[in-house]
């Protein structure tokens, strides 16, 4: 497991489905697209389109370009 970034802050969240552990899969809140109150992702930073992401349950580190997505 990693290390939760020192950027990240419960104050800047996104709710997209984490890579690492899928841990959204069965829930309906999620399935809704309505903002979660137990799956949400550390907003670290962004760079342009770029955001990069944390998952504060397995620490999974991956980055979304915002321009890709529907
Ligand atoms: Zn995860
Ligand atoms: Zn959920």
């Amino acid at each position: 497991m990693l290390p939760i970034d020192p950027q990240a802050d419960r104050a800047r969240r996104a709710w997209l489905a984490c890579p690492g552990c899928d841990d959204a899969r069965d829930c309906g809140v999620c399935a809704d697209r309505r903002n979660c109150p137990t799956h949400w992702r550390y907003l670290l930073r962004n760079e342009g389109p770029r955001v990069h992401l944390q998952c504060p349950g397995c620490t999974h580190l991956w980055t979304v370009d915002t321009r890709a997505r529907g």
